[in-house]
């Protein structure tokens, strides 16, 4: 399992329980999407209506999740939580959207994984809070409408792209959340660590947020692994030095990077001679699926300037070379 994946690991589930944050002003970072919100809400609140529909997409990791929770204790109702791939059949949803109460926010995570024929049934529930359900078959059926309750659907995707125009038409409010700045990782990491009662320097927080790739999910779980090493190794506390020594061994780099993203990196210096290069060349001559690589491993390479999308292919930026301490080559 990577240490540096912005994905939920199994180990991660019921520990990242107790950190969510509850409501807006626990939830560090995003502030653009936080004052639009907080109005929205005030507003849907005022004139006692359902708050419109949220799309939330980014990178895994950024806290959607949390955001959809927030949202439903900023507007005081019930989430109901489910997923794209979740969801089997349209009589599956039915009975979610069914079973809601007024005002209540259904969450669905990969939203984008919806089959059209379920997202379909969406499309009347979100505009006109209505199913049409067809009852009997051949020349007898007809179609009947059931009025729902009003409600909000939060969507969270971490592919906007592949959401399709219909469904996304139908969101009032998109939200896109960006990777987190040092500062906001090292307030989270002293948010949690506080919440874990672990004893940590400011510069040891620093030092786990400068190598947490501008992900709330990836600083707590270093800081989870480093407060391990703490415990063992010293008398608990998180110093700087302990923090540099237990991410070292971890492998993580300094600035986050693991042993894949340098395979990725040293590949396409030392085999095509920096780039560019199309990815599924790359992908082959280390060995990945080129899937992996643009979605998993090269998003967070293109936001710190080390890799660069031409319309050649890959190319890795004179950053890569000073990185690893080698001689920038002549154009
Ligand atoms: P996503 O749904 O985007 O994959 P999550 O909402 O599950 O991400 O967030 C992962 C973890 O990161 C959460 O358990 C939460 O503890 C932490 N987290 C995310 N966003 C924030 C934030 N803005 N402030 C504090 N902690 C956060």
């Amino acid at each position: 399992e990577r240490v540096l994946s912005g994905e939920a690991s199994s180990n991660d589930v019921s520990f990242e329980q107790s950190l969510r944050p509850q409501s807006l002003s626990q939830y560090i970072g995003q502030d653009k999407v936080k004052s639009n919100l907080s109005v929205f809400i005030e507003a849907a609140k005022m004139r006692k209506e359902a708050l419109d529909h949220v799309l939330l997409y980014g990178p895994p990791g950024l806290g959607k999740t949390t955001l959809a929770v927030v949202i439903a204790n900023e507007m005081g109702v019930n989430v109901r939580t489910t997923s794209g791939p979740a969801i089997e059949r349209p009589g599956d949803l039915a009975a979610i959207l069914t079973s809601l109460e007024p005002g209540e926010v259904l969450f669905i995570d990969e939203i984008h994984r919806l089959p059209r024929a379920i997202e379909e049934v969406l499309y009347p529930a979100m505009e006109d809070y209505c199913l049409d359900i067809v009852i009997g078959k051949g020349p007898e059926a007809r179609s009947v409408r059931l009025d729902l309750p009003p409600f909000t659907l939060v969507g969270a995707t971490t592919r906007a792209g592949a959401v399709s125009a219909p469904l996304r038409d139908r969101f009032g409010v998109l939200c896109r959340l960006e990777y987190y700045n040092d500062e906001q990782l090292t307030d989270i990491v002293v948010r949690t660590a506080d919440i874990l009662d672990t004893e940590i320097e400011w510069n040891g927080a620093i030092e786990i947020a400068k190598r947490s790739r501008g992900t709330p999910r990836i600083a707590n779980r270093l800081l989870r692994r480093v407060r391990d090493f703490a415990q063992v190794r010293a008398d608990g506390v998180i110093t700087l030095p302990l923090a540099d020594e237990a991410l070292g061994l971890l492998q993580v780099d300094k600035l986050g990077l693991d042993h894949i993203d340098h395979k990725l990196l040293r590949g396409i210096i030392d085999k095509f001679r920096g780039g560019p290069v199309g990815i599924d060349t790359i992908a082959a001559s280390i060995g990945e699926e080129s899937t992996t690589i643009e979605d998993v491993y090269e998003p967070y390479l293109l936001q710190i300037g080390f890799l660069q999308r031409t319309p050649r292919g890959r190319m890795v930026t004179h950053r890569v070379y000073e990185h690893f301490n080698l001689e920038v080559p002549n154009p």
